[in-house]
């Protein structure tokens, strides 16, 4: 395992807090319990953006939530609590999305998603400590984390970071108010050199 890599304690707490939504608190404290994390169990880290939180955590919040419905049935309860993620980070620390002050409405959509991911991604270098950057194609947008909680997490034989896909495709609803078929495309925990998360221009019909 490479060596520890703080986060703000606010990224695990709505981590936790969604995780807590899609789960129940029964489901949320077996969670935790074996993830390692039971000392967090009516103790969330505080709403703040201080480096108080680790990669390590987050990604061992996520692997309980995957071991605990099985690799088949994960990827759609992990999209779940990444969409939960982005409700509460926006109503709860729009801070760490850059999304404080953000004014869409006046933009056309394909401005809006750019922008938005734009703010995602200074964000998540200023304040998240990923090591992100944004590239775009005529078809799509990359979103790309040379960090992430899934480099402390098992290997995995396929992507395994449906926590972010879930962030993005809401950060996406948000935005435009239609839904966008979200992928990761390469991923750490799979061998890759960065977690990539490809989000196409065009909407799902
Ligand atoms: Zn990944």
């Amino acid at each position: 395992m490479p060596e520890d890599r703080p986060m703000p304690n606010a990224n695990l707490r709505v981590l936790l807090v969604a995780i807590e939504e899609v789960m129940g608190e029964n489901g949320a404290k077996a969670v935790l319990n074996s993830g390692g994390l039971g000392r967090y169990i009516g103790n969330y880290p505080p709403n703040n953006t201080e480096l108080g939180a680790s990669f390590t955590d987050y990604g061992a919040a996520q692997q309980a939530v995957e071991d605990f419905y099985g690799p088949r049935g994960a990827r759609a309860m992990l999209i779940r609590i990444g969409r939960a993620t982005f409700r509460y980070t926006r109503q709860e620390q729009p801070a760490i999305l850059g999304l404080a002050g953000l004014a869409l409405k006046a933009l056309p959509v394909g401005a809006r998603m750019k922008s938005v991911l734009e703010r995602i991604t200074s964000a998540a270098n200023k304040d998240v400590n990923l090591k992100a950057h944004l590239r775009e194609e005529p078809d799509a947008y990359y979103y790309v984390n040379e960090e992430c909680p899934c480099r402390w997490r098992p290997e995995h034989d396929k992507p395994a970071c449906f926590v972010t896909v879930g962030v993005l495709q809401e950060a996406m609803l948000w935005a435009t108010g239609k839904n966008y078929r979200v992928e990761e495309v390469a991923c750490i925990s799979n061998g890759a050199s960065a977690c990539v998360y490809r989000v196409p221009k065009q909407p799902i019909e």
